[in-house]
């Protein structure tokens, strides 16, 4: 439980001299606080919500689809736990899966608490603790995790650290509860995966507004500029800093040394994922490079005359792969040292010296004002030096690297995408380089596993990357600067009309970019489906690697997803909330609505928020590429918050959805909230939790579905099923999905234009009765939990 904390380095006074004091006094909930009553569940336990948690995974039971049936987890093992057997410890295969989310969530909100946790820091380092969490004029309710969750209103950097305190305090909890002989049952391991989850938004949501209030990141703003993006849009011709991973505050001090000493037209800073991201929320000058699938691919042309890493995402082999481009590294975050001798109390003149002079490819340095300086010398001075370094082949040297191919097609087998790579390196040899280019561009992952694979070393990438050098050059797109929150303003009024379905549902589009590939390039789906729903009045909400690569594509007017579609909080909005940590303001706004929309309160009053989503707001993530651990507590924080989840099929080696069944009424029994007596069956909307797609069109289909909510208006049930029915129609080539009959309570649920010929097909289909479905105010809780919540019944 958090604790007020007072630490203060040195004071010196006429009757007082304090020197290093850090002291902690007595728990700081303030039931009297008059902003909101205090709801039931402020700073939740391990425990404390596994009702809520019990009865979610009473309608969405966990399936498991093991990837490996053995643990290996401890010394008594390796334990086989197939065919029903029990390991050493007495867990079964289904807990173990369960076990794994549960892990990976752990680790997922550790990164980005501990994330967090650099951040405050370092803004309160650098601005003092007082700075105050205002998040612009249109932002009152500016950290609905927290307040949620916490049951406190932060005001200022200082009081993040209280919401901190209390964040890990509970991660420590969560990963005892993985050791040995600790929890046993799939069904708690679920339980704690979902409060890892929940834990995480807080976690973000403290990362997030942080940095907004310390650099006056946009607050909110839908018109936040366009910057520049791709590998083309980096100036070739200037010394190149390249940042790289998640977490801004050692890229800020870069640029606040290239403002100070009016260096931007000096020199080149760019920068791959979520760090160059929030970079562009500070100051336009960096060029994002690209997302995780650019990250080899750029490393190895070898622009990047120093590269300065953060964490989070950033590849082990980071290092290894820069010293073979000549290019400098300089570590900064404690989590990850490569190994490189640590500078950090050295004079800046001396560490450049000998990056530059005396053979020092890397250094770590954790003092975050000397890495501006010192990655800003060693650039510069590098830079002329590094002119001889041909990172991308002559023309000769492809031709050599070329003849090497035996053509035995070891590329193609550990392709993770089956890119055809034999067969473009067989034309390339012919001449052709038109296949090579088209698989650099538009296919490659950049993971790097076709050149670990092959038996003659041909450096494939770098041949691929000389064929596509002209593309290359050409890769230049725009992306808006992540926004930050939804606006109170927004949700006052896009309130009413997602609730009552007439907005068909917010999209949050959240993941990492090694994408399965796809006919015209691997990023196609995610900006195809982006435009689709953005199209059919959906609001759609990007952040991190999705909210990069959307950007990839121009519509026939030439116009970037982000320049077709207003960046606004309301229907047919393409918004960049930002970096992953902005992903607490997706599940903020879902908060929001209930909180401003429905005013139901929201201070500790987690089960009530979360049943109110669950039934009323039509809200659906979507995670198109693998996922990181990071983004498996994300998903876990928004399951719990009653919003389902479609994930592509790579993500698939997890092994983890929750399902509903549509064909067990009792599932989707109900009571009225507002008549407790009342029991209805809803339909079974949504129908699933988690579950996975295995094609773009798969995904889009899915994803209008899980829209739907049993409290939907027939208004708003009618403008859901039609995108429904239009998008199955359009993609599965059928007139009508053949589970309509469970989505249509009655006729005037039915689409107009379809209203004849569907209440036809119903009248014939015996799973059909007119009526079966209905109620309004369903709710997933019991008389105490109401009556202990704060929520007014809507
Ligand atoms: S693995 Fe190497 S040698 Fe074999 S086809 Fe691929 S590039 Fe050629
Ligand atoms: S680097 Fe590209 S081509 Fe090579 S294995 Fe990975 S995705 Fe396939």
């Amino acid at each position: 439980m958090p604790k007020d904390r007072l630490k203060i380095e040195k004071l010196e006074s006429e009757n007082l001299s304090i020197e290093n004091l850090d002291l902690t006094v007595g728990e700081t909930i303030d039931e009297t606080a008059d902003w909101e009553p205090l709801g039931p569940t402020p700073y939740p336990g391990l425990t404390d919500l596994r009702d809520w948690d019990l009865k979610l995974m009473e309608r969405y039971k966990p399936q498991y689809y093991p990837a490996c049936s053995q643990c290996c987890f401890c010394g008594f093992g390796v334990c086989d736990l197939s065919d029903g057997k029990e390991g050493a410890c007495g867990l079964r295969l289904h807990d173990q899966v369960a076990r794994k989310n549960f892990m990976r969530a752990t680790w997922g909100v550790s990164a980005h608490t501990a994330h967090a946790r650099d951040v405050v820091d370092d803004a309160i380092e650098k601005f003092g603790p007082n700075v105050s969490l205002n998040m612009g004029d249109y932002v009152d309710v500016e950290a609905p995790n927290i307040r949620l969750v916490c049951g406190m209103k932060p005001e200022t950097l200082a009081d993040l650290r209280t919401v901190l305190e209390y964040v890990e305090e509970e991660i420590v909890q969560e990963v005892d509860a993985l050791h040995t002989g600790q929890e046993g049952e799939y069904i708690d391991f679920e339980s704690k995966a979902l409060n890892a989850g929940m834990l995480d938004h807080v976690g973000m949501e403290v990362a997030d507004i942080a940095q907004i209030a310390a650099y006056d990141m946009p607050k909110g703003d839908p018109d936040a500029p366009l910057v520049e993006t791709g590998m083309g849009s980096v100036d070739k011709g200037k010394p190149n800093i390249l940042v790289y991973g998640h977490n801004v505050v050692g890229a800020e001090d870069i640029m606040r040394y290239a403002e100070e000493n009016g260096l931007w037209d000096e020199i080149e800073v760019s920068g791959l994922c979520c760090t160059v991201l929030d970079m562009t929320r500070i100051d336009q000058h960096p060029k994002i490079v690209g997302s995780l699938a650019s990250a080899l691919k750029f490393i190895r042309s070898g622009v990047a005359d120093v590269i300065v890493t953060d964490e989070q995402c950033v590849r082990a082999d980071t290092y290894r792969e820069a010293k073979e481009v000549g290019s400098k590294v300089i570590a900064t975050s404690t989590k990850i040292c490569y190994g490189l001798p640590d500078r950090t109390d050295d004079p800046v003149d001396e560490i450049v010296e000998d990056m530059v002079e005396n053979g020092q490819d890397g250094v770590l340095i954790t003092d975050l004002e000397k890495v501006g300086e010192v990655s800003v010398k060693v650039a510069q001075e590098i830079s002329d030096k590094r002119e001889n370094v041909r990172a991308i082949p002559s023309q000769d040297e492809l031709k050599e690297i070329l003849e090497k191919c035996i053509v035995c097609g070891s590329c193609d087998r550990s392709c993770p995408n089956d890119l055809p790579i034999k067969e473009a390196m067989e034309e390339a040899k012919e001449g052709n380089l038109e296949k090579l280019a088209d698989l650099f561009m538009n296919h490659c992952i950049g993971c790097g596993r076709c050149d670990e694979a092959c038996p003659n070393d041909v450096e494939i990438m770098r041949a691929m990357e000389k064929a596509a050098e002209k593309d290359v050059k050409e890769e230049n797109f725009k992306v808006r600067v992540g926004r930050g929150p939804v606006r109170d303003t927004e949700i006052r009024d896009v309130g009413a009309p997602i609730v009552q379905g007439e907005i068909p549902g917010v999209v949050a589009m959240v993941g990492c970019s090694n994408y399965p590939d796809a006919e015209e390039s691997f990023r196609e789906p995610l900006y195809r489906a982006a435009r689709e729903l953005a199209k059919r009045n959906y609001i759609v909400t990007l952040t991190g690697c999705h909210a990069i690569d959307v950007a990839y594509f121009e519509n026939e007017d030439g116009e970037s997803i982000y320049e077709e579609f207003s960046g606004a909080f309301k229907a047919r909005g393409v918004l960049n909330c930002g970096s992953c940590v902005s992903n607490s303001h997706i599940t903020g706004a879902a908060i929001k609505i209930a909180n401003i929309f429905a005013r139901m309160g929201l201070r500790g009053n987690y089960k009530e928020i979360s049943d109110y989503i669950l039934n009323r707001v039509g809200a659906v993530g979507i995670s198109w590429g693998a996922m990181s651990q990071k983004a498996v507590s994300i998903a876990n924080g928004v399951q719990r918050l009653g919003i389902p989840v479609v994930l592509g099929p790579r993500s698939s080696l997890y092994g983890r959805a929750l399902m509903g069944d549509r064909d067990k009424p009792e599932l989707w029994k109900t009571k009225n909230k507002r008549n407790l007596d009342e029991e209805f069956t809803i339909a079974p909307a949504p129908e699933h939790l988690v579950q996975y797609a295995e094609s773009p069109e798969e995904l889009m289909v899915k994803s209008v579905k899980l829209c739907i909510r049993p409290a939907d208006t027939e208004a708003g049930r009618q403008i859901k099923l039609s995108n429904y029915i239009d998008l199955y129609n359009k993609y599965f080539n059928e007139k009508y999905p053949p589970d309509l009959y469970m989505f249509v309570r009655r006729e005037q649920d039915v689409p107009m234009k379809h209203r004849k010929d569907v209440m036809e097909m119903l009248e014939e289909d015996d799973r059909w009765e007119k009526g079966k479905y209905g109620g309004s105010q369903p709710t997933l809780l019991d008389e105490k939990e109401i009556e202990e919540g704060l929520g007014k019944v809507q």
